[in-house]
C-alpha cells in the first residue's frame, strides 16, 4: 500500500487565506449588497511598468523567430539578469557577490519553502513570531517542526515581536540551527536596524547556524539607515541565504520571478566533518527539481533595472507608500495603535479593547465591510492584532479609512 507523507496531516487544517476567503464568501452570499473592500491578502493591484511590458513583447517576438528562439535556460538563470542584479541591488551597497551566487527563481515562496530540502531534519528552528506562514508549514512538511501543542511547534523557538522590542527581537539565549528573518517584515511592517542585524549575524557565526533572510520587501525601505540586504553586515556571506522577489517590488505576483542568493563562502560541515558548499547543494537540488524561470519573465525582471524601468517601479512603490501613510494617519486619528507602514507596505493594527484578532476581523467585515488579515494567523504573538495592506487602489484606501473612522 502506498503511504502518504504523514507530516502533511500535522499541518493546520487550512491555509490562512483560505479561511479568510471562506468567511468573506459566506458574508457576501448572505449580504450580496455589501460593497466589500479588501485590505487583506498581500497582492498588488497596479499594472506592470511600461518598460517591463515592452521587454516582454520583445522577448515574445524573439521566441517566435528561429534565430532568437530559446529553449531551456541556464540553471542559475540568464547572465544578463544576474549581472543586472549584482550591479543594481548589491554593488551600490558595497556588496561584492558573484554571478553564481545568484539563483533566479519563480518567486520567493518556492525557494523559502524548498530550501529545507538540503538541510537535515535534525536541525532546530528559530522564528520571529508572528511570521510569514510558509517558513513554518514547509518545515512541518519536512519533518523538522516537532509536535504541535499550545499554539506552537516543539522544535521551534518562537521570539515574540511586540511594541516593547519594536517588533524586532534579539537572538535567543539558547541554540538554534536554522533562523528565519524577514525584514521589512510581513506581517508587522517592522524593519531591523544595522546593529540589530549585526547581532543576528554574530549569533549565527558563533552557533554555526544559517539565517534565511527574506528581503522580499526591501524595495519599500524609505529610511536611509535601514539595511536592504543582510550582506551589508560583515560576515553574513558565511552564514546567510537571502531571498528576493519582483512580486511586490515590481508587481510580478502573476508573472513570477525572484532570486535567491547563496554566497559560495557559505559552507556547513557534513556528519563526517567534510566542509560542504551550500551553494553547490542547492545547485544540485535545483538542477534536479527545477527547470528555470521563463526567458520572458527574466527579460521582464531585467527591464526593472533600466533607467525607465527603475523610475516606473519607484513610482508604483511610492503610490503604495502614500496609501500606507494615509492609512497610518487615518487609523491613528481614530485612536488605534498602529505600527509598520513606514518602510513596508503592511500596517499592523492593535485591536481595540483587547479584542481577539478573528473577532476584530469579523467586526470589520460586518461593520465597515473591510477585509483584513487576523494577526493570530501569522503566529501566536499576532493575537490581538490585524494586518492591513497598502496595495489597494487609492480610491479604495481612502474610502476604507473613512469607513473605519465613521464606524469606530
Ligand atoms: N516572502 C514574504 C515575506 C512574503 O510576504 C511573500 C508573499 O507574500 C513571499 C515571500 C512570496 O512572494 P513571491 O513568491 O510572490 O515572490
Amino acid at each position: 500500500m502506498t503511504q502518504i507523507n504523514a507530516q502533511f496531516l500535522k499541518l493546520r487544517k487550512s491555509y490562512l487565506f483560505i479561511d479568510i476567503a471562506n468567511r468573506v464568501n459566506a458574508y457576501r452570499a448572505a449580504h450580496p449588497e455589501a460593497n466589500i473592500i479588501s485590505l487583506g491578502i498581500g497582492d498588488v493591484t497596479q499594472p506592470l511598468a511600461p518598460a517591463v511590458i515592452e521587454a516582454m513583447h520583445k522577448a515574445v517576438s524573439e521566441m517566435g523567430e528561429k534565430a532568437t528562439f530559446r529553449g531551456y535556460g541556464p540553471e542559475h538563470g540568464y547572465a544578463f539578469l544576474q549581472d543586472a542584479i549584482l550591479e543594481n541591488d548589491f554593488l551600490p551597497r558595497g556588496i561584492h557577490l558573484e554571478r553564481n551566487d545568484i539563483f533566479i527563481n519563480d518567486g520567493a515562496k518556492s525557494d523559502t519553502g524548498n530550501i529545507g530540502d538540503i538541510l537535515s531534519q535534525n536541525n532546530s528552528l528559530c522564528l520571529t513570531d508572528p511570521i510569514y506562514p510558509v517558513y513554518v508549514d514547509s518545515n512541518v512538511m519536512g519533518s523538522r517542526a516537532g509536535h504541535y501543542s499550545d499554539g506552537g511547534w516543539s522544535n521551534i523557538t518562537y521570539l515574540p515581536c511586540n511594541a516593547a522590542n519594536h517588533f524586532s527581537p534579539e537572538p535567543p539565549a539558547g541554540h538554534a540551527d536554522i533562523i528565519y528573518l524577514c525584514y521589512p517584515n510581513n506581517p508587522t511592517g517592522a524593519v531591523i536596524t544595522r546593529d540589530g542585524l549585526a547581532q543576528w549575524v554574530s549569533y549565527a557565526l558563533r552557533h554555526k547556524s544559517i539565517i534565511m533572510y527574506d528581503a522580499a520587501y526591501e524595495a519599500y525601505i524609505q529610511s536611509p539607515d535601514i539595511p536592504h540586504s543582510i550582506y551589508e553586515i560583515e560576515g553574513a556571506k558565511r552564514c546567510a541565504i537571502e531571498f528576493h522577489s519582483y512580486s511586490k517590488t515590481a508587481g510580478f505576483t502573476g508573472l513570477r520571478c525572484g532570486y535567491t542568493v547563496i554566497p559560495q563562502e557559505l559552507t556547513m560541515l557534513s556528519d563526517d566533518g567534510a566542509e560542504v558548499s551550500i551553494n553547490q547543494l542547492w545547485n544540485r537540488r535545483q538542477s534536479t527539481k527545477y527547470n528555470g524561470t521563463s526567458y520572458i519573465s527574466q527579460c521582464a525582471a531585467a527591464a526593472t533595472y533600466t533607467p525607465e524601468g527603475k523610475q516606473q517601479v519607484r513610482k508604483t512603490i511610492s503610490y503604495y507608500m502614500t496609501n500606507a501613510r494615509i492609512m497610518r494617519q487615518g487609523l491613528k486619528a481614530c485612536g488605534l495603535n498602529v505600527y509598520g507602514g513606514q518602510d513596508a507596505p503592511y500596517i499592523w493594527v492593535q485591536t481595540p479593547g483587547s479584542m481577539g484578532s478573528w473577532d476584530f476581523f469579523q467586526a470589520l467585515l460586518e461593520g465597515p465591510h473591510l477585509v483584513s488579515t487576523p494577526g493570530v494567523g501569522f503566529g501566536p504573538s499576532g493575537e490581538g492584532f490585524i494586518r492591513l495592506t497598502s496595495f489597494a487602489s487609492r480610491e479604495n484606501t481612502v474610502e476604507a479609512i473613512e469607513r473605519i473612522s465613521t464606524w469606530l
